[in-house]
């Protein structure tokens, strides 16, 4: 296509005076040819207009087509002891830098692992689907699923990935604590 064009501009630019050939060019784009309105009315190039002439002037340039953006998946549990669910402090770079979180799984054989390092392989992972929502980033869409699990006091609970703060984060605070939360854990805390 690239080097389609390039035959093009070499055919259509005249040999003498090329840059106010260019400068023209440009002047009509900005000020005639507009992408939204194109000014046929005034343009001097009406008459031989193939886009005019099939009455699809607004149909160039094409847009380019929206890329669709990549799904990615992650279970996000919730250890509650009472009103409080433990959390940890994300990793300063990356998405929720530096931002309190829940520990996240790609895969339920991880998230298994995780509970069974804990003592807690019983544990009842009923999901309920009608919690699992989609938060959107620039470049992906992130669907969670959280799982609720109401456990006592783990005093060698940790996070799932990399030594970072934790804490029990009273629900009940989320307006009043100082701790920077992400967005999705704050949305998640308010409809516990
Ligand atoms: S006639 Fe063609 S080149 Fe001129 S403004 Fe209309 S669409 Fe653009």
């Amino acid at each position: 296509m690239e080097n389609t064009l390039w035959s093009y501009a070499e055919q259509l630019t005249p040999s003498s005076r090329p840059g106010n050939f260019n400068q023209v060019m440009m002047d009509l784009g900005a000020i005639v040819c507009t992408r939204s309105k194109p000014k046929c009315e005034i343009c001097p190039l009406s008459e031989k207009c193939e886009a005019k002439a099939q009455s699809r002037q607004t149909d160039f340039p094409f847009s380019k087509p929206k890329k669709e953006k990549p799904i990615k998946f992650v279970y996000m549990l919730m250890l509650k002891n009472g009103s409080e669910v433990f959390m940890y402090q994300r990793p300063p770079s990356g998405i929720w830098g530096g931002l309190y979180s829940f520990p996240e799984f790609e895969t339920l054989d991880m998230l298994q692992d995780y509970l069974n390092e804990l003592g807690l392989e019983d544990a009842d992972l009923d999901f309920d689907e009608n919690l699992l929502f989609r938060h959107t980033f620039s470049h992906y869409h992130l669907d969670i699923q959280p799982l609720v699990l109401p456990v006592g006091f783990l005093s060698k609970v940790k996070p799932a990935v990399g030594e970072h703060k934790k804490l029990w984060f009273n629900a009940g605070e989320i307006e009043t604590n100082k701790v920077g939360l992400s967005a999705v854990a704050k949305k998640l805390l308010q409809d516990l």
